[in-house]
Order: C-alpha cells, then sequence, then structure tokens
C-alpha cells in the first residue's frame, strides 16, 4: 500500500538476491552503516548465532518450533529452507509498516524467497547481485573459511542455480566493491526505475 504524500516518490519495496557469498550481507551491511533512511528487514532464521551476530540486528534467532508458529499464523511474508539446513524467513508486518511509513525497504533475501516475493508482491524491484566471475564467486566462498567442506560443496551447488536465475531479475549489480555496489544499489531505490 503506497501512503506517501502527492508527488512524492512511492515508497517501494526491493528485493537483493543473488548466489551464496556474492556478498549480499556485506552490501546490506553497508547501506546499514551509511542510509539510515533504508529499511533493511531483519530474517528470523533457525540457525544459530555465528560469532559476532547479535539477535534482533543480523537476524531473528528462533528455534524450529517457534519458526513453525510463525508459518502457522502467518507472519511470514516468504520463507525457505536454505543450503538444505535452516529455516529463514521475512516477518510480515515490520515491511508493511516501513512502506507505510513511506521508506525505502530492502529484503536481502535467497531466490526461493525472492520468487516468493514476486508472486505475493508483484511490484516489488528485484536486484540479483551478481559476482565479476565464477572463480572469484568460488574464491569469496572459500575465503570466508566459515563452513566445512561439506557445507561448501553443498553452498556451490546452490550457487550455480542461483547465477542461472540472473534473468528473472529487474537488474543486475556486479559486485566488484562492496561500498560502489551498495551506493548503486540505494541509487536505484531512490529513484524512480522507469525514468
Ligand atoms: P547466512 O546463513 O550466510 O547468513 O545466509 C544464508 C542465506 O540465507 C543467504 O543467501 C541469505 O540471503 C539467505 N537469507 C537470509 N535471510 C533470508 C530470508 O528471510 N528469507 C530467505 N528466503 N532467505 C534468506
Amino acid at each position: 500500500m503506497n501512503r506517501s504524500q502527492p508527488g512524492a516518490r512511492p515508497s517501494r519495496l526491493t528485493v537483493l538476491a543473488g548466489p551464496t557469498a556474492v556478498g549480499k550481507g556485506s552490501v546490506s551491511a553497508d547501506i546499514r552503516a551509511h542510509h539510515p533512511e533504508v529499511w533493511i528487514s531483519v530474517s528470523a532464521t533457525t540457525r544459530p548465532p555465528r560469532p559476532g551476530e547479535q539477535n534482533g540486528v543480523h537476524y531473528w534467532f528462533v528455534s524450529e518450533a517457534e519458526f513453525d508458529r510463525m508459518v502457522a499464523q502467518d507472519e511470514l511474508l516468504e520463507w525457505a529452507v536454505v543450503h538444505q539446513r535452516a529455516r529463514y524467513g521475512t516477518p510480515r508486518g515490520p515491511v508493511d509498516d516501513a512502506l507505510a511509513a513511506g521508506r525505502p525497504a530492502l529484503l536481502e533475501i535467497d531466490l526461493q524467497g525472492a520468487r516468493q516475493v514476486r508472486a505475493a508482491m508483484p511490484g516489488a524491484y528485484f536486484c540479483f547481485l551478481a559476482p565479476p566471475s565464477w572463480e572469484e564467486l568460488v574464491r569469496r566462498l572459500v575465503g570466508r573459511g566459515t563452513e566445512s567442506e561439506e557445507e561448501r560443496e553443498r553452498r556451490l551447488a546452490t550457487a550455480r542455480l542461483e547465477l542461472a536465475a540472473e534473468p528473472e531479475f529487474d537488474r543486475v549489480i556486479v559486485n566488484t566493491e562492496i561500498h560502489a555496489a551498495a551506493e548503486e544499489l540505494v541509487a536505484l531505490m531512490v529513484l524512480d526505475p522507469n525514468s
């Protein structure tokens, strides 16, 4: 629902998706640091926190039972099992509130979630964050070093499928440098996509 003033830019939901390890989290962290005017959704997840991650800031870390309850009560705009392991979902209420308040809103989610949002909110704007090359994506995935060998293989398999989805998106941003990619995304969120 658009409750912005006549003549004002309509508030818009932007979805940022892309392959695993491309740097979606880093780009959204950069936007969080430099653009307080952009509202960024905090997802719920059943995975445990990594060192330094804070509940309510990076994710809402919830139990399987709590996630079940959120699904049953239709509290999630979208949700998915990511890397065949944990569930992740976008709480619906805060997104509606941000859009009603006229704030540009950003969801950083996986491809399965992006497809659900496209079905639920066809007016949203879909950005695909792409790596400069497949080799660079593999380097980033290995470089992070937080996953086991088995987990890394699983993520690479997911990444291959995710890269093939690029044509489904309204816009591709190549993540050569995090801050530049973040600024490109914010500029798109603030400008009329049809202009
Ligand atoms: P990580 O566990 O590394 O933080 O995130 C793993 C993946 O889950 C990333 O690709 C991220 O985009 C995705 N993800 C994070 N939050 C959500 C969400 O709310 N919904 C969906 N569908 N995917 C999410």
